[in-house]
C-alpha cells in the first residue's frame, strides 16, 4: 500500500486520520515502515533523514542494538504481569542518581500523566488548588495543561475543559517580576515550567531567567515542578537542572528516560513524593496521594530504560548530538546568509529551530516567535520532506546520538533547496 492509499484508509477509521493531532498533514502523512539510527523509510521506500526522533524519544538512534536486545530478552520472559520487579527499582536508582532533585521516583504511562500527578502533588502538599504556569509552555494534554499552552492566549487550547478547572490554572510570562506579582495570590501553591522554555526552546529561557523564576517561587513558598520531558537526559544526563545547577523540588520526565518506549515519571524530593506512600496511609497518619496506572512501570519498558541508562549516564550521547545539532544551526545560518534570506537557526543541545524575517529574537514575544505565517511554516515543512528531512513541530528539529556528520551535511542539502524553491514561489 502506497501513502495516499494508507491515509484514505486512516481518515475512514481514525479522526483525521491519525493517533496524534500534531500528526495531521496534508494532502497526507507519510506513513513510516522503519527506521534505523537517524534515518527511516516509509512505506513506498523514500528514505528520510529524521529530526523528529520520535518526538524527541530516541535519543541514543532508532533500533539501538542494546534496547533492541533488552526488550527482545525481556519479552521472552514477561511482556507484562502488573507486578514489581527488579528493572523497577534499578530504573529508579539510575534517575535518583542523576536528577539533583531526584530522592524518589514513581513512573507513570506517560509525559502527560507526569505532568498530572506533578500537579496532583504539588497541590496535596501546598494544600493549594490553584497552579501558575509560564505562557507557552506545553505540558501535555490533560485538563490542568492546556490553558496558557498557546502563547498569547489565556484560553484553554481545547474544548471539553470545566470552566472550574481553567479558573484554577494562572498564566504568566517568564517574568521573575510578574510571576512575583501573581504569586502574592495565596491561593497559588505550586509552579510549573517548561525547563527549556516554550516549546522545548523555541521560545528560549535563559539561565539567568530560570534561575530568578527558580528563586521567586522558592521565596513565595510554592511547589516548583520542572517539566524536563524533553530537556531530560538531553541537555545533560540530569537534564536541564544537573547542567545548570538550578534544583525544583518535583520533576517531571518522559521520552528519553524510558529509552524511548511508552511511560514518564515523576521525581522530586522525598517528603513530597512520599505522599503516594500508601504505607503512611494505613496507619492513618495522612491521607496519600492516589496514584495508579495498570502498565506503570512496565518490565518492558523498564528493560528498554536500563539498557539506556548507562549509554545515557556518560554524557557522550549527549555531546554527540549536541555537535550535531550545532553544525545543523550553523550550516542552517550560513545558507540563509549565502542565499540573501533574513531567519534565524537557533536552539540550544540537541535541538534546532528556525525563525523567517528576523536575525534576532530580541524583543519578539512568545506569541510572535511562535506565529510564523502558516503558509510559510507549511512550505518550509513540506519542502524539508520533499528533500528527505523530516522535523518534529513547527520549524523545529532535533538530533541524536545517531546523528552524523554525512547526514547533517545532506540534511543541509535539503535545507538549502528547499529555500530557493520558497524563493522562487
Ligand atoms: N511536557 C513536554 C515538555 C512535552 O514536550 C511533552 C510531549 N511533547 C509532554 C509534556 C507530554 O508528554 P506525552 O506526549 O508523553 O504525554
Amino acid at each position: 500500500m502506497n501513502n495516499t492509499d494508507l491515509s484514505t484508509r486512516s481518515r475512514a477509521a481514525l479522526p483525521g486520520g491519525v493517533s496524534h493531532e500534531l500528526r495531521y498533514r496534508t494532502p497526507h502523512p507519510v506513513f513510516i515502515d522503519h527506521a534505523k539510527g537517524a534515518e527511516k523509510w516509509d512505506v513506498e521506500g523514500r528514505r528520510y533523514i529524521d529530526f523528529k526522533m520520535g518526538s524527541a524519544s530516541q535519543m541514543l538512534g532508532h533500533c539501538h542494538p542494546a534496547i533492541v536486545e533488552a526488550i527482545q530478552k525481556q519479552a521472552e520472559r514477561s511482556v507484562f504481569s502488573a507486578d514489581c520487579h527488579a528493572a523497577e527499582a534499578t530504573w529508579a536508582e539510575w534517575v535518583n542518581h542523576l536528577y539533583p532533585s531526584a530522592e524518589r521516583t514513581r513512573f507513570t504511562a506517560s509525559g502527560t500523566e507526569a505532568t498530572m500527578l506533578a500537579l496532583r502533588l504539588g497541590r496535596a502538599w501546598s494544600g493549594k488548588d490553584h497552579v501558575l504556569r509560564i505562557d507557552g509552555h506545553f505540558h501535555g494534554w490533560h485538563d490542568h495543561a492546556l490553558k496558557g499552552a498557546m502563547p498569547g492566549s489565556d484560553r484553554a487550547s481545547s474544548l471539553g475543559i470545566p470552566d472550574a478547572v481553567n479558573d484554577l490554572i494562572h498564566v504568566c510570562s517568564p517574568d521573575p517580576q510578574a510571576m512575583e506579582a501573581i504569586l502574592q495570590d495565596a491561593r497559588i501553591g505550586t509552579v510549573i515550567v517548561e525547563a527549556s522554555g516554550a516549546n522545548y526552546g523555541c521560545v528560549p529561557l535563559a539561565t539567568e531567567n530560570l534561575r530568578a523564576l527558580h528563586d521567586v517561587a522558592r521565596a513565595a513558598g510554592v511547589v516548583l515542578i520542572f517539566d524536563e520531558i524533553i530537556t531530560g537526559f538531553r541537555w545533560s544526563p540530569g537534564g536541564r537542572q544537573a547542567r545548570d545547577g538550578i534544583v525544583p523540588d518535583l520533576t517531571t520526565l518522559a521520552k528519553t528516560v524510558t529509552g524511548g518506549l511508552p511511560g514518564g515519571a515523576v521525581c522530586g524530593r522525598a517528603e513530597i513524593m512520599d505522599l503516594m506512600n500508601n504505607e503512611t496511609q494505613r496507619e492513618g497518619l495522612a491521607p496519600a496521594v492516589s496514584h495508579k496506572g495498570t502498565f506503570n512501570g512496565s518490565p518492558l519498558v523498564a528493560a528498554a530504560a536500563c539498557a539506556a541508562m548507562p549509554l545515557l549516564a556518560t554524557g557522550e550521547a549527549q555531546a554527540q548530538a549536541d555537535a550535531m545539532a550545532t553544525r545543523m544551526r550553523d550550516g542552517m545560518n550560513k545558507t540563509l546568509h549565502d542565499l540573501g534570506v533574513v531567519g534565524l537557526a537557533y536552539g540550544e543541545s540537541s535541538i534546532f529551530h528556525l525563525y523567517f524575517g528576523r536575525t534576532s529574537l530580541d524583543g519578539l514575544s512568545a506569541a510572535q516567535i511562535r506565529s510564523l505565517p502558516k503558509p510559510q511554516v507549511k512550505a518550509y515543512r513540506d519542502g524539508m520532506l520533499e528533500h528527505g528531512v523530516d522535523l518534529m513541530a513547527y520549524t523545529s528539529g532535533l538530533t541524536s546520538a545517531a546523528h552524523t556528520p554525512d547526514l547533517i551535511d545532506e540534511a543541509l542539502d535539503g535545507f538549502c533547496a528547499t529555500l530557493t524553491a520558497m524563493i522562487h514561489d
